[in-house]
């Protein structure tokens, strides 16, 4: 069986640094919050270009930590695209705030700037701009230059664009701040949870790195509201210290697989995504077949693991009831009802691409 993911084969790729990484935090004594959370939050800064950065518990916290930080509170409304898995809702609801929807582009399957100007017009306190499948947002400039040109706060989600670069930089640089998630399976990934905010401004990294801890602004002296415990262990500083210095050469073997999959798939009843260079750091290769359903059980067939990121829009999720019953997003509904994604990581042998490869093109639909 091709999987869909393959963990154990990027541990072993790394299995003698990580072994030592876990020792040296064993022997230290120190296991949460310490200097191994230090030293990568500002090893992963420089990596990014970024002036600061704060480890939490998940990319999850990030976002919600990130947006309080901001200062988006109880009542307020953030915009988000309905397309990336829930993640930014949640931690919107989490707040007590309300999520508004932004429609994607169909190609690009991310955020455009019409929708972000017409939520902006609906007196959204913040936007979330996500960088789905590791496609980073094409407009993202022009998009952090209209927020603050209103005094719109932009949050951008990098949990599946590590690494990314558009203009010239790297994404989590343009907006008021960032957040990422170093769950396993994403381009960076810890041996467990892990997440981070990075920003450029001082002020916000500091409301963060209070957040984090109960809102302590010295020990045990609660000063902010909304204060959380949200920390990222020592432990998984320590790995994701392992991960970092090779990020850039798994990131090209990922758009080498998806490029070899642009090239070679052909199949009148398949859409391939777009081909974005450096722009994109294949985190997922998603695909688009009215008949995606058949596809998926053709694969399983040939021992190929396939999914759906995501099956449910945002805004059809069941939490919801019939809150947003109304609301149409044309795109984000046919993506949903079209995509499929491919076997796509690191690891991958070339032997298992072209298997992927001939199965497609071998579907009798
Ligand atoms: C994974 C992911 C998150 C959430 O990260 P966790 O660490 O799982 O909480 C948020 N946004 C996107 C786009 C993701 O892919």
């Amino acid at each position: 069986m091709i999987k869909i993911n393959d963990l154990s084969a990027l541990t072993q790729t790394q299995k003698e640094g990580v072994k030592n990484a876990v020792a040296r935090v064993v022997d230290s004594g120190w296991v949460v919050l310490g200097p191994e959370v230090r030293h990568f939050e500002s090893a992963f800064a420089d990596y990014l270009g970024a002036r600061h950065c704060a480890g939490v518990a998940n990319g999850t916290d990030a976002i919600e930590l990130a947006l309080k930080a901001l200062g988006v509170a109880v009542g307020d409304r953030v915009a988000t695209v309905a397309n990336a898995g829930m993640y930014t809702s949640a931690a919107v609801l989490a707040i007590g705030a309300e999520p508004v929807f932004m429609d994607v582009d169909l190609d690009s399957r991310n955020v455009a700037l019409p929708e972000v100007r017409r939520v902006i017009a609906l007196g959204v306190k913040a936007v979330v701009a996500t960088h789905l499948y590791g496609l980073a947002v094409a407009e993202i400039e022009a998009i952090a230059q209209l927020c603050a040109q209103h005094g719109v706060a932009l949050l951008e989600d990098c949990a599946q664009a590590h690494g990314a670069i558009v203009s010239g930089r790297r994404v989590g640089t343009f907006g008021d701040a960032a957040s990422f998630s170093f769950y396993p399976t994403k381009n960076l990934g810890a041996l467990g949870d892990g997440g981070a905010v990075v920003t450029q401004r001082a002020d916000v990294a500091e409301r963060v790195g209070h957040l984090r801890q109960y809102g302590w602004t010295a020990k045990y002296q609660v000063s902010l509201p909304g204060g959380r415990n949200s920390r990222l262990d020592e432990m998984q500083a320590a790995i994701l210290m392992v991960f970092l210095p090779h990020l850039d050469a798994a990131n090209a073997r990922r758009r080498q697989i998806a490029a070899r999959y642009g090239a070679s798939i052909h199949h009148p009843d398949v859409q391939l995504p777009m081909d974005a260079g450096e722009s994109s750091v294949a985190h997922l290769y998603v695909l688009r077949s009215a008949r995606r359903e058949a596809l998926r059980a053709h694969l399983q067939a040939q021992g190929i693991s396939s999914d759906v990121h995501y099956p449910i829009p945002d805004h059809r999720q069941p939490v919801f009831g019939d809150r947003y019953a109304g609301l149409r997003l044309e795109n984000t509904e046919r993506l949903a009802a079209e995509i499929l994604t491919l076997p796509c990581y690191a690891e991958m042998r070339d032997e298992d691409v072209a298997r992927v490869v001939a199965a497609v093109n071998g579907w009798r639909a």
